[in-house]
């Protein structure tokens, strides 16, 4: 009896002790929104994340990048499985993402008709009582005052100015097209629609910008052939370069991997090149400024177009077209210009910085 007693204490003390310091206590059961109005007349978006624990640790900034993003984290939660993307009710906020991210992190991103500023967005938590019937947190926005203002527009717009590129030659590099999708994302949106609208966008604020731009790809084609070889395929995109004299390459990617759980922006150059190394660098650091994605880093890597590329070239992997989220990202047009204008920075940065 004694011994059996010291057993089931054991025992307790075992589950005991992971579950103190494990992660994740809060679970996110439900998303739900509604437009309210003060009693001044102001409308406002409520959204409720629905827990089933209370919830001690969240906080919420807006991108300084783009202003009708609001970033929000909310500590030792996860999420069931309710879907990770929701539409919002159009007129104040456009839709929400979630995402479990560094094991103990529940991130989110809310994306704004408005800019955003630090007193148009609320946080709270709140615990299960009379007025609520479940534990969470809320995020009211209001544009009280700024109401009409079309401030997404910037962030769409090609015509940023970003640096004098004159005299510059850039070949961009739209991975995949043609007979060859590249990645799938779990939605069924492919590689090649992604990296192809980015490299739009980048080819036009490039160009705005005064650069001379060549484009491997300016629809949706193999370069060399339908199903040829990857050497042959890559092959004449390295050509297209080489034979504008750039004076730097860029293929744009997207990242995917068996596990849909992978994340995250990386960008490669080719061993021994300074100068790879410092354009690689330079729109690594931009696009996770933009981004908020995780930081993979830059790494030297054997790519075909990396190696025969004669003047300094980068590949791109901007993020993982594998990852629910990050699907909804690349697929987004809104969030295309915004890749594209950050690894624009990072070009502008590698020549003028
Ligand atoms: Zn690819």
């Amino acid at each position: 009896m004694l011994k059996k007693l010291f057993i089931f204490s054991l025992m307790l003390m075992l589950f005991a002790i992971p579950s103190i310091s494990s992660a994740r206590n809060a679970t996110i059961k439900n998303v739900s929104y509604s437009v309210e109005t003060t009693q001044h007349g102001v409308q406002y978006l409520h959204v409720e994340l629905a827990t089933n624990h209370p919830v001690e640790e969240f906080s919420a900034n807006f991108n300084p990048n783009d202003k009708s993003q609001l970033i929000f984290r909310i500590k030792d939660a996860r999420i069931t499985s309710i879907p990770r993307q929701e539409k919002l009710d159009g007129e104040i906020g456009r839709k929400i993402f979630l995402q479990e991210v560094d094991n103990d992190y529940v991130q989110g991103k809310l994306y704004t008709k408005g800019e955003l500023t630090n007193s148009s967005y609320r946080m709270y938590s709140f615990e299960k009582d009379d007025n609520h019937k479940t534990n969470g947190v809320a995020i009211d926005i209001t544009f009280a005052g700024q109401r009409g203002a079309n401030s997404s527009a910037n962030s769409n717009n090609s015509n940023v100015q970003i640096g004098d590129l004159s005299g510059k030659t850039i070949t961009i590099d739209p991975g995949h097209g043609g007979s060859d999708t590249g990645a799938i994302g779990p939605n069924g949106y492919t590689e090649k629609e992604s990296t192809f609208a980015i490299s739009q966008n980048l080819a036009n604020i490039l160009t705005s910008n005064g650069a001379n731009v060549v484009m491997t790809r300016t629809s949706d084609v193999d370069v060399y052939a339908p199903n040829a070889s990857a050497a042959n395929e890559l092959q004449a995109r390295v050509n297209i370069g080489n034979r504008a004299s750039s004076d730097i390459f860029v293929s744009i990617h997207c990242n995917a991997f068996t596990n849909p759980s992978a994340n995250g922006t990386e960008t490669f150059y080719y061993a021994g090149s300074y100068n790879g190394q410092r354009l690689a660098s330079a729109i690594q650091k931009e696009l996770i400024n933009t981004n908020n994605l995780r930081n993979r880093g830059v790494s030297t890597a054997n790519f075909y177009v990396l190696k025969h590329s004669a003047m300094p070239a980068v590949l791109v992997e901007t993020a993982f077209i594998s990852n629910y989220n990050e699907e909804a990202m690349l697929s987004d047009a809104q969030w295309q210009m915004q890749f594209a204008q950050a690894i624009a920075r990072g070009i502008n940065e590698y020549f003028n910085g």
